[in-house]
């Protein structure tokens, strides 16, 4: 039988989305960069190695992207838990399996609710 997290656990989730946040913004402050070189090495690159940068600054775009919705779901499971919210479905109500928030601390719905 779950019945919800206690205080204790919602600690630790919260220093998992912490920790993950500090990351995934970490990992933004150095993506910030990578537009310059490439400008830079236009002259002196070829043809296929400016395919090359312009596919991995499509690549850096896509994971940015990621960056931005994976930190977005922090933020939300964040105020969840200062609404005290945190670790019950957002759809159905009932509690989050802890499994599935160690697998995924910013997880808003149940199993049952995210198929
Ligand atoms: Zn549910």
């Amino acid at each position: 039988m779950d019945d919800g997290l206690n205080s204790e656990q919602i600690d630790q989730f919260r220093q998992m989305l912490l920790e993950r946040q500090a990351e995934l913004k970490a990992r933004e402050a150095d993506g910030a960069g990578w537009r310059g070189p490439v400008e830079l090495d236009q002259q002196s690159v070829g043809r296929l190695s400016r395919m090359d940068a312009m596919q991995q600054q499509e690549m850096a775009q896509a994971e940015a992207r990621r960056r931005q919705s994976d930190l977005a779901r922090i933020e939300m499971a964040l105020v969840r838990m200062a609404e005290e919210e945190y670790g019950w479905c957002a759809e159905c109500g009932e509690p989050i399996a802890r499994r599935r928030l160690e697998i995924d601390p910013a997880a808003a719905l149940c199993v049952g609710c995210a198929r």
